[in-house]
């Protein structure tokens, strides 16, 4: 199958949903090619949220984003990057449909739980980021 690449997020871990948000993730079909919990430190959470640097929550989200431990996860299935940004939900909890993943742990727009790859080429960038080719099985 092809991959794509999770992180659940500071506000989550704390809130002790990592084993809840993981077994919404393997009921929906995916498996765990790769995990991790770790914490992100300013530089790095900056590189990864590179792409971000013009928007004006560019700040606010590599300070959120460091601000405390983080599961990474590789994931596979069919279709796995549209079919994971499905199961998380719109960005905005608010906006997210019922069942999804943002719907039921996501606090705000800014602290929403899980990050989910949106494309292919950053699915392998962002897992080559966190994962070696030897903690991918
Ligand atoms: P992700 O890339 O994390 O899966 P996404 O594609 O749903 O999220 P993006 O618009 O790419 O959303 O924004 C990346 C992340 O930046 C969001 O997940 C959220 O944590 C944060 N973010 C997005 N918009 C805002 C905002 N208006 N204010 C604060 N933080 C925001």
């Amino acid at each position: 199958g092809t991959t794509t690449f999770t992180m659940i997020k500071p506000e989550a871990v704390e809130a002790g949903h990592i084993g809840n948000i993981l077994q919404m993730i393997n009921e929906a079909g995916f498996r765990i090619v790769a995990l991790k919990k770790t914490q992100l430190n300013k530089d790095q959470a900056g590189e990864f949220y590179a792409v971000h640097k013009e928007r004006p929550f560019y700040g606010e989200l590599v300070d959120y984003m460091c601000s405390g431990p983080i599961v990474a996860a590789i994931l596979e299935k069919d279709n796995a990057v549209a079919d994971f940004r499905e199961l998380i939900g719109a960005t905005d909890p608010s906006e997210a449909a019922e069942g999804t993943i943002r719907k039921k742990y996501a606090t705000s727009k800014a602290e929403n739980a899980v990050h989910g790859s949106d494309s292919d080429e950053n699915a392998q960038i962002e897992g080559s980021f966190f994962f070696s080719r030897f903690e991918k099985f």
